[in-house]
């Protein structure tokens, strides 16, 4: 995947403050339920893009972070959701482990 739209934020990531930065879709269950039109030919799941923090923009396959805001797209086959989100946002603080509301899925 590919970053979208990255901003050179860095004094606000280190700000906790603005975290999660989607208050709404701290809950995956509302962040799975983005997915409805996600292309069924997109190489990664619904499941593991929740999982890692991100929701479906409805566009493309473009997906956003509810903690950081930032965004991805360009999912190529062995891309992995939480590596790729990981890998051009290491600075998210859901990525790292912060307590910033997640709910997860209740299984
Ligand atoms: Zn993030």
């Amino acid at each position: 995947a590919e970053a979208r739209e990255f901003q050179l934020r860095t004094g606000e990531v280190l700000d906790q403050t603005i975290y999660p930065s989607k208050p709404y879709m701290k809950s995956e269950e509302a962040r799975l339920n983005t997915f409805g039109n996600w292309p069924a030919s997109a190489p990664v799941q619904p499941e593991d893009l929740a999982a890692a923090g991100m929701y479906y923009l409805g566009t493309e396959d473009i997906v956003e972070c509810f903690c950081c805001g930032q965004k991805l797209a360009g999912w190529e086959p062995g891309d992995d959701a939480w590596g790729e989100h990981a890998k051009h946002y290491p600075n998210c603080f859901f990525i790292l482990g912060h307590d910033v509301g997640n709910v997860p899925l209740q299984t």
